[in-house]
Order: C-alpha cells, then structure tokens, then sequence
C-alpha cells in the first residue's frame, strides 16, 4: 500500500491554504505513496473534492484520514488535543511555528509523535525546492504590494493624459529578503519608483537589478545562516536617520525586516508616520513579530495622521490558491527524504536537513529553544 500520507482540513481562523493540492497528490500516488484528504480540505484554496479524486486521494471524513496515517502534512499543525489522538510514531510537518506554538510542541511531545517544522529546514542549495518560508514569502511580498497600491489615492506609474501629466508613485521597501524582494518587483512592474533598504549588503545588488535604488548604511549586518544580525545602538541612530528622510518622501512604505527568533526591529517610529504626507500608506509585514512601525497593530488598519498603517497577517493564504500550490511541491519534495523511493518510510532521520528540521522525535523535543521555553513553561 506503501506509506500513508494524510492531509487534513485546515481548522486555523482565516486559514485558507492546504497542504497538498492534486496535481501533486497525483504526482505523489504515483510514486507509491498513499495520500487521504480530508473532505473540503481545499475548498477554501480553490481545490474541488473531485480533482483530488482524480489524482488518486482516497477524500473522506477528518477521523479516518487521520486514522494510522504515518505522515500527516498541514499547513498549522492540529490542536494539542487532536495531536494526542495521532498513533505514537506518527510524522507531522507543517509550520509548527518553533519556539512560539509551544501547545503544538507539548502535544507532539505528549503524543510520541515526530514533528518537523518547515521553518527550520536550512536554507542550503539542496533544499531549496523544500523552502517553504521562501515560497510563502514570495506571495506575502507580491501581495504586500498590492496592498499598498490599493489603499493609496494615487497612481503608481507615471502617466502622460490630456488631463495632465501624473508623476509615479514613489515606494519605499524596508528590509530586502524574499518578501522585499518581491514586493520591489511588483512595484516596479506596476510602474512605481522604488528604494529599498536592508542591513546585508549583499541585497544591494539584488535590489538594484530590480530597477530599484539602495539606500545604503556604511554597515553590513549580516550574521549566521545568511540571515541579519541585531544592530549595535550606534548602527540603530545611523540607520534611524537615513530612514527617516526615506520615508518621509515615500507614498507606500512596506517593511518586512525580521530577526530570526527575535521581536522585528523598529524600523518606523510615531513621529516619522507623522511626519509622512497624508495619504500615504504603510504596509507592516512584520506585524505578526511585534511590527516594523511603531503605529501597527497587528491584523488592523489604523489611520494615524492621514497615514493608512496596515498591519497584515498571513498574507499567503489571501493567494491561497498558488500559495498551496508552491507548499505542496515544498512538501513533495520534503517528502522525498522520509519516503524511499518504493514509496516505504525511512526508518531513521539521518539526512542534515531532516536533523535540522526536527522538531521532536518520537516525544523527544529536539529543538533546543522549543525545549527550553516549555520547560519554563512546565
Ligand atoms: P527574513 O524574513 O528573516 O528578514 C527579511 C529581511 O529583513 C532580511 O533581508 C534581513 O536582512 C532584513 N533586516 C533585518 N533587520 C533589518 C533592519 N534593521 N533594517 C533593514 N532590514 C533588516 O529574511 P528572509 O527573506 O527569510 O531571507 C533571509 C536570508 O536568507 C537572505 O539572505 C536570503 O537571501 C537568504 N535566503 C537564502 C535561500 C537559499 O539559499 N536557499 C533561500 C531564501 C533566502
């Protein structure tokens, strides 16, 4: 039967993405692999019970998808007490959020499950194709930006019209990751003039073969894994003055500068939102770790001095659609390392990107912040 991989309906508020869609469930099948899908579990991302069907998935109700499944794919993992009702031994992947979902740690724990949290899959070049904060950073980006196109009262190109010339918009992009990236893109192809900024010197040449300006600190801040480091306060009041001009001048501001396991970095304060023409627009991607922009609040809107300061969450699943499309190759080609090529689960986890990945084995917290915090937390 080969092994049994199960994908359950997403239950989080405002959760609209699903972990496996058919034209990779099909691809999946195929190889030897046995995929369940919970009834309706893409209906929200555009995925009809009947293509699943077609590309193979035995559709049915939540209990018997689950039901001595050894691989259980999610996009958030199940509640603690549905975890302890998963066989023990039992995989769970998804974002199991490490560190900070400690429910979903104690109940893989509890459970003698193993988890593996695709946040923690290292970003080597073997496991691009695995990158699923990559994937979902490319759609919060793209949809950052139309974010703030839509929520700003002027045009983003430059137009020439009998009515009169309209100058472009001006955009400013704080911190040039994945999300930032995209979102330069986006905003360049709709026509606006763009700058970005961020503390690794080496996304300067990203940013600027996108068509857009770097604003560049005499600093390079970036620290392990590739990721950036936290600034000294020096390189803070530096950075704070150079982006204050910059964002005085802008029509749409998105940030999304984040610290690994960190509270984001204040990046906008009060003062410069005040400082801001009104009509401007501030899109926080970092909303969700404590906010870029001091004004944020998290899964709100505020107008603060004729200023719109948007502070979206879960971005990727509004793109529902292409966002569960990009995760289930994520997660096929995850797959490809606990299932053998006879479609069989591999007994051990000895691949690097599996150890670095693991969260808990068998019951066993792997993950020393996760470990760590649910100590203190009992
Ligand atoms: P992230 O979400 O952790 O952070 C977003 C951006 O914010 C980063 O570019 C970071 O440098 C920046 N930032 C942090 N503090 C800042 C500050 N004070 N001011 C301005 N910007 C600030 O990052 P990410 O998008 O996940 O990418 C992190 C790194 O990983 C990048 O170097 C990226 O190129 C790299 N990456 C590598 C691979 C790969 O090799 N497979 C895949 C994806 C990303």
């Amino acid at each position: 039967m080969g092994t049994v991989v199960a994908v359950p309906k997403e239950l989080a508020p405002g959760e609209r993405r699903v972990a496996l869609v058919p034209e990779v469930v099909q691809k999946l099948t195929k190889s030897g692999v046995t995929v369940r899908v919970e009834t309706g579990a893409g209906v929200a991302s555009n995925y009809v019970d009947e293509a699943y069907t077609a590309a193979g998935a035995v559709v049915g109700d939540r209990a018997p998808t689950l039901a001595g499944a050894a691989i259980v794919l999610t996009v958030v993992p199940p509640a603690r007490a549905e975890l302890q009702t998963l066989a023990p031994g039992t995989i769970v992947v998804g974002f199991l959020n490490p560190g900070r979902n400690l429910d979903a740690a104690a109940g893989l724990r509890d459970g003698k499950l193993t988890g593996f949290s695709v946040e923690l899959i290292p970003r080597i070049s073997r496991a691009q194709s695995m990158d699923a904060l990559s994937s979902q950073a490319t759609v919060a980006g793209y949809r950052a930006a139309l974010i703030g196109a839509t929520q700003s009262s002027k045009f983003l190109p430059m137009l020439t019209t009998a009515a009169g010339t309209i100058r472009p918009a001006k955009v400013l992009i704080l911190g040039a990751g994945v999300a930032g990236l995209m979102a330069i893109a986006t905003a360049r192809r709709m026509g606006a003039v763009v700058e970005g900024y961020d503390v690794r010197r080496a996304a300067g040449e990203q940013v600027r073969s996108l068509g857009a300006k770097f604003l560049e600190l005499q600093i390079n801040a970036e620290g392990q894994g590739g990721y950036a480091r936290e600034l000294t306060d020096a390189e803070k009041a530096q950075e704070r003055e150079m982006v204050a001009k910059a964002v005085a001048e802008a029509d749409i501001v998105i940030t999304t500068a984040n610290i690994p396991g960190k509270k984001a970095p204040r990046l906008v304060t009060a003062e410069m939102v005040a400082r801001m023409r009104p009509g401007s627009v501030i899109v926080d991607l970092a909303a969700e770790t404590g906010g870029n922009c001091e004004v944020t609040k998290a899964g709100e809107v505020v107008v603060d001095h004729g200023v719109s300061v948007v502070g979206p969450l879960n971005l990727a699943s509004d793109l529902a659609f292409h966002a569960s499309q990009m995760y289930a190759k994520n997660l096929s080609s995850f797959l490809g390392l606990l299932v053998d090529a006879k479609g069989e689960r591999v007994p051990t986890f000895d691949d690097e990107i599996l150890k670095a990945s693991v969260l808990v084995e068998a019951g066993e917290v792997r993950h020393e912040p996760t470990r760590a915090a649910l100590g203190a937390s009992g």
